[in-house]
């Protein structure tokens, strides 16, 4: 495709500013910084709002091994506009509306050409890299000119980004732009695990462990698909009436369950333990209740939270033996080129709820407000605006 790109810093670094997270669990600092053009295969992309899911959170907080990195762009759920492109662009220009997104589609190897997963075999193992094809070179530098480090291959808590084609989906303009930023990670995660990876079909039970906007997004994609019984178990009671407005028919808090396991009580409710159950939280322990929830014989588990040191999980072998599955999903099994704008769609048509999940909006200054409002599960979703007119 030839380039169509009328940027005035088309091929030059941008100056513009920029939440740098310097230390682990410290106050991100609004600084100016530099933001590399585009090489091949990459887009630059203004960033228009950006909203945080709790792995920013997890990422945030790890302060030793390989994984601790600073200075460092968090940030991975996002909506843009393509500033510039570099060399072996295809398909983007300047002035589409785009959402990067943190795993990755090549389009062309085995898997991505298979509907069986969304498991690119060319990229998606690799995740410790600051970009796609360059390794541990990065696009940004503060003001003493050292590099700062990318997050996710998206960082999106800066004006400005640079995103390789493989993490990056084009949509449409109509979409309001709040909405398009939730399609970015923690909705679509969600209900893509309802739907493409749980399969959830009509009539069927589920328990969504963890009300956050990931779990809230599973009893989004389980009510379209006709879900009968759609319980939620979190520890914090607020959330329960924020459920209401996503189908859910039962909830559970673990603190008033007694001397009973939640799995227990979730057998009770539904004669003998749910069609599918649903890991929003990322902790082992969670996950074994997730599992001895589900229906012997058929039961599926899929687990979608990230725990922080990726702990090992415990199942005994003979819940499993008895015909339980269990899987995890990264971006809940989505091709997000193919399955994104598919999302959209149901949003434009009103079957899709959207607007529930934004509790909040805030200037990009007040990030880290936004932090305390989802540490203290205040929020669900909150809008940072880069240039709120
Ligand atoms: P969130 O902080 O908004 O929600 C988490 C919820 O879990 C909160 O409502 C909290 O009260 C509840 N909770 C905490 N401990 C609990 C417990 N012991 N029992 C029951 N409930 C408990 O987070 P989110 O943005 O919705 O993300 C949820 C998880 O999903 C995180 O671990 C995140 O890293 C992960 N995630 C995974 C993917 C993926 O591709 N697999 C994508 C996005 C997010
Ligand atoms: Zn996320
Ligand atoms: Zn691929």
């Amino acid at each position: 495709m030839e380039k169509t790109s009328f940027s005035i810093n088309e091929g030059k670094p941008i100056r513009c500013k920029a939440a740098v997270c310097r230390k682990a669990g410290e106050a991100l600092v609004i600084e100016e910084i530099q933001v590399d053009p585009p090489q091949a295969y990459e887009v630059r992309i203004k960033i228009l709002c950006t909203s945080l899911c709790h792995t920013d959170v997890t990422f945030w907080k790890i302060d030793s091994g390989p994984l601790a990195r600073f200075p460092r762009i968090l940030g991975h759920e996002a909506v843009g506009v393509v500033e510039s492109i570099g060399e072996n662009v295809e398909g983007f220009k300047q002035g589409d509306v785009v959402l990067p997104v943190f795993h990755p589609q090549c389009e062309e190897c085995k898997d991505c050409k298979s509907s069986k997963s969304n498991w690119c075999a060319r990229f998606a193992d690799e995740f410790f890299s600051n970009t796609r094809r360059y390794g541990m070179a990065s696009r940004f530098k503060d003001s003493s000119g050292e590099d700062i480090h990318h997050f996710l291959f998206v960082s999106s808590f800066t004006e400005y980004t640079v995103v390789d084609i493989a993490h990056l989906v084009k949509i449409s303009h109509d979409i309001p732009v709040d909405k398009a930023c939730l399609l970015s990670c923690g909705v679509s995660t969600g209900v893509g695990a309802a739907w493409k990876v749980a399969d959830v079909e009509e009539g069927s039970t589920v328990a969504i462990f963890g009300l956050g906007a990931v779990g809230l997004a599973v009893a989004e994609g389980a009510r379209l698909r006709g879900a009968a019984k759609i319980i939620g178990i979190d520890l914090n009671p607020d959330k329960f009436e924020l459920g209401k407005k996503f189908g859910f028919t039962d909830f559970v808090n673990p603190t008033l369950c007694g001397e009973k396991k939640i799995s227990e009580v979730i057998k009770e409710m539904t004669g003998g333990g749910v069609d599918y159950s649903f890991e929003c939280v990322g902790l082992a322990s969670l996950l074994s209740e997730a599992f001895i929830s589900t229906r012997t014989g058929s039961g599926k588990t899929i687990m979608l939270g990230m725990g922080k040191h990726a702990a090992p999980i415990s199942l005994a072998s003979f819940d499993l033996l008895k015909g339980r599955s269990i899987c995890g999903s990264m971006f809940g099994g989505l091709k997000s080129k193919l399955d994104i704008p598919i999302l959209v769609d149901h949003y434009l048509k009103k079957e899709l709820n959207l607007d529930s999940f934004i509790t909040h909006e805030l200037d990009f200054e007040e990030i880290n407000k936004a932090f305390d409002l989802l540490e203290e599960g205040r929020s669900l979703r909150c809008i940072l605006w880069m240039d709120k007119q």
